[in-house]
């Protein structure tokens, strides 16, 4: 386990939908450089922790910090804070009529005012690393889900977040293109990113999880290394979770 001082900071979070409650009592922490894998099954409140933590939704009570300062309700404070969480979804979300240079350059012209020549030179570089820098011209439509996929994970890391969420980035895609997004990923843990990533790849947590956090109905139910949780679980809910696995 790699070891930093605490990015994300999750104390006491309780989020509600009207009257059904979603998060229940969440203390997370995520030290920098960590990368977090979370798992759980459907409607277990995942994509709703990672929602909280980029402000994409309200929490009811208790408090999230990035980086010490906690996440603002409005304003410019909350858009340095969206600038500081990268969010790769499952649907990659890019702007189809926009091409994937312009899409990757959005952000840092617009939010961060960045010059645009600067501007693509490092969009160039980023999609280079995710190996889709012959396609800059294009637009999404011409790409494979897979470069799509990579294409977003270039746009997250264009406002030099200082972690980065994923939300099942690879359970829309093909299975021949699931790896090719997964080790742009893997690549970026061992880069020292800080992930928190919802994930079903149990394969990618083995290799490149420092933790385990296994949710069930809106609580963290356990936490673990990777060793520890796919050998010996705690819980019921996630010994009965795993042997549903294929
Ligand atoms: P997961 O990502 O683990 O599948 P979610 O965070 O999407 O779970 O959802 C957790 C629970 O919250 C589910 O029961 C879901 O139906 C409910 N939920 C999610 N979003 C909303 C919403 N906008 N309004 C009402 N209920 C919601
Ligand atoms: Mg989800």
């Amino acid at each position: 386990v790699r070891r930093g001082d605490p990015l994300v900071v999750m104390e006491n979070v309780q989020k509600h939908y009207g009257d059904f409650q979603a998060l229940t009592d969440i203390d997370l922490t995520v030290n920098r450089g960590e990368v977090v894998v979370v798992i759980g099954p459907s409607g277990s409140g995942k994509s709703t922790l990672c929602r909280t933590i980029n402000r994409l939704e309200t929490i009811t009570s208790g408090s999230i910090s990035i980086d010490g300062v906690e996440i603002p309700a409005e304003g410019k404070a909350l858009a340095a804070l969206r600038a500081d969480v990268g969010m790769v979804f499952q649907a990659f979300n890019l702007f189809s009529h926009l091409t994937i240079l312009e899409n990757v350059t959005l952000g840092p012209l617009k939010v961060k005012k960045m010059r645009k020549a600067d501007a693509e030179a490092e969009a160039k570089v980023l999609l280079d690393r995710v190996g889709v820098g012959h396609q800059a011209a294009k637009l999404p439509a011409q790409l494979s889900g897979g470069q799509q996929q990579r294409v977003a994970i270039a746009r997250a890391l264009a406002m030099k977040p200082k972690v980065m969420l994923f939300d099942e980035p690879t359970s829309a895609l093909d299975p021949e293109m699931i790896n090719e997004v997964l080790d742009v990923m893997v690549s970026l843990a061992q880069d020292g990113m800080t992930m928190i990533v919802v994930t079903h790849e149990m394969g990618f947590a083995r290799k490149a999880a420092d933790r385990v956090v296994f949710m069930a109905d809106g609580q963290i139910v356990e936490e673990a290394t990777p060793d520890e949780f796919f050998t010996n679980p705690k819980s019921d809910r996630a010994k009965d979770f795993l042997s549903k696995l294929i």
